[in-house]
C-alpha cells in the first residue's frame, strides 16, 4: 500500500532529462573530455542536408540550392580523386538500365578510391553556417525536388556501394530517407524495403509516393515483418543489405517526450536494444548472398549498440553458422567527409559521426561487413 502512494506521488523525471542524466554517466566515460562539446551540440539546433530527387527536375533543384550557397557535399569529396575512379560513380542513373557487375570491375591499383553508392547527391550549408532549408515544393509532376534529413544518415548508404543490378534489402527502412537514398542511385534492380511498424511503412509509402512516379516505385517491395526472421525466409538472396536498427536515438531522446525510449515504461524495451540489434544483424547477414555486403547502422553514441553488436554477430555467426564475415575499413570516408563531418577516431570498427557546433550532424555510426562464405 505504501509503495503504491509512493509511486503515485514520486516526482516525475522527464525522459529527455534522464536520457541526459544516463548520457552523462555513459558517454562522459566513453568519451572522456570529448563528452561536453558533444553533449552541447547534441543540445544544439541540429544541421540538415538536403538530399536530391534524380526523379524530379534534379538540374533545377540543384541551382536552386546552390544559389542559396549550400554544397552537395559527396561530389565535393570526389573532387581531387582519381578521375578514372570517379566516372566508375556515374555509370548507372535513376532513368538508365543498369550495367552488369564485371563492366566496372576494371580498377587499377595506383588509381584505386575505395567505391561508393553513385548519384546521391546531398546539399549542406557549410562547416560553421547554420542556415535552414526551406521545405521541398512539388514540381509540374507533382514530384518533391528534395528529402530534408541528417545528412550523415546519408553515409551508410554510400558505405554500402550499391552497383547497377544489385538485390538490395533495407531490413528497417521507415520512414524511409535511406531507401530513397538508395533509389537515387539508379542501380537497384530490386529493393526490399521492410519495417515491422505498420504505421510507419504507412508513413514510407507516402515519401515514395511523393518522390517517385509509380513507374520508378515498381521496383519496390515493402513489407511489415520482424526483420529478425529474413534470415530463415530469405536466406542467400541479396547483393546488398542495409540493417538501420532501432537504437536510443540519442538526439532525439534528448529534445522530445514523444515516443522517447528513456520513458520509465520503456526501460526493459531500452535493455533488450543491443539484443534486438544483434539479432536484426544476424538476419541481415544470412539475408545476404556469399560475397554480398551489409551495413549496420544506429543514431546512438553508445559503443554497447555499435560496435559491440558488430563483434558479436560476427562471433555469433561464426560458431552457430559457420558463416565469415569480413569487417571493412572505412577510413576513407574521414579523408573523403572531413570537411563536411566530425569523425570519432577511437572507434575499433566501423566509423562514428560525431555531433559538433560547427557540423551538427549526426550522431551516426555505419559499419561494414562482407560476407566471405
Ligand atoms: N532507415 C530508416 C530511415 O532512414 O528513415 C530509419 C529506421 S529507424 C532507425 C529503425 C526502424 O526499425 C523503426 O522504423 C522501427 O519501426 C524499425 N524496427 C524496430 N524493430 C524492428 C524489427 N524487429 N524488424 C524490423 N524493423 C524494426
Amino acid at each position: 500500500q505504501q509503495k503504491k502512494k509512493w509511486a503515485a506521488t514520486a516526482p516525475r523525471v522527464a525522459s529527455t532529462r534522464r536520457a541526459l542524466q544516463i548520457f552523462d554517466l555513459t558517454y562522459g566515460v566513453q568519451f572522456g573530455s570529448l563528452w561536453p562539446s558533444i553533449r552541447i551540440s547534441l543540445l544544439s539546433e541540429q544541421k540538415y542536408g538536403a538530399l536530391v530527387n534524380n526523379f524530379s527536375d534534379a538540374e533545377q533543384v540543384t541551382q536552386q540550392l546552390e544559389d542559396l550557397n549550400a554544397m552537395d557535399f559527396i561530389s565535393e569529396s570526389q573532387r581531387g580523386q582519381d578521375l578514372d575512379s570517379a566516372a566508375d560513380q556515374d555509370v548507372c542513373s535513376p532513368n538508365s538500365s543498369p550495367q552488369t557487375q564485371t563492366e566496372l570491375e576494371v580498377e587499377s591499383f595506383d588509381t584505386f578510391v575505395p567505391p561508393i553508392s553513385p548519384n546521391i547527391q546531398c546539399y549542406t550549408f557549410p562547416k560553421g553556417d547554420v542556415s535552414l532549408f526551406h521545405p521541398a515544393r512539388p514540381d509540374t509532376l507533382g514530384l518533391l525536388g528534395y528529402y530534408l534529413l541528417d545528412a550523415a544518415s546519408i553515409l551508410p548508404v554510400l558505405a554500402l556501394n550499391v552497383r547497377p543490378g544489385d538485390i538490395v534489402l533495407d531490413l528497417c527502412a521507415a520512414p524511409g530517407g535511406k531507401t530513397l537514398a538508395l533509389l537515387q542511385t539508379g542501380c537497384c534492380r530490386q529493393l526490399a524495403a521492410n519495417d515491422i511498424s505498420t504505421s510507419r511503412t504507412g508513413r514510407l509509402h507516402n515519401v515514395l509516393r511523393s518522390y517517385l512516379l509509380k513507374e520508378h516505385r515498381k521496383i519496390v517491395r515493402i513489407t511489415s515483418w520482424d526483420g529478425r526472421i529474413w534470415g530463415d525466409i530469405e536466406r542467400n538472396t541479396y547483393d546488398k543489405v542495409l540493417v538501420d536498427v532501432p537504437c536510443t536515438n540519442d538526439r532525439h531522446s534528448l529534445k522530445e517526450e514523444d515516443n522517447n525510449i528513456f520513458t520509465n515504461m520503456r526501460k526493459g524495451e531500452r535493455q533488450m536494444l543491443p539484443k534486438l540489434q544483434l539479432e536484426l544483424l544476424v538476419s541481415g547477414i544470412l539475408a545476404t548472398k556469399p560475397g554480398g555486403t551489409v551495413v549496420y547502422s544506429t543514431c546512438s553514441l553508445s559503443q554497447l549498440q555499435n560496435e559491440y553488436v558488430v563483434q558479436k554477430a560476427a562471433e555469433l555467426l561464426a560458431v552457430q553458422h559457420n558463416i565469415n564475415v569480413h569487417l571493412e575499413d572505412l577510413s576513407y570516408f574521414r579523408r573523403l567527409f572531413w570537411n563536411t563531418f566530425s569523425f570519432y577516431s577511437d572507434c575499433s570498427v566501423g566509423e562514428l559521426i560525431l555531433p559538433h557546433l560547427t557540423a551538427n550532424f549526426g550522431p551516426m555510426y555505419f559499419c561494414k561487413l562482407t560476407r566471405l562464405c
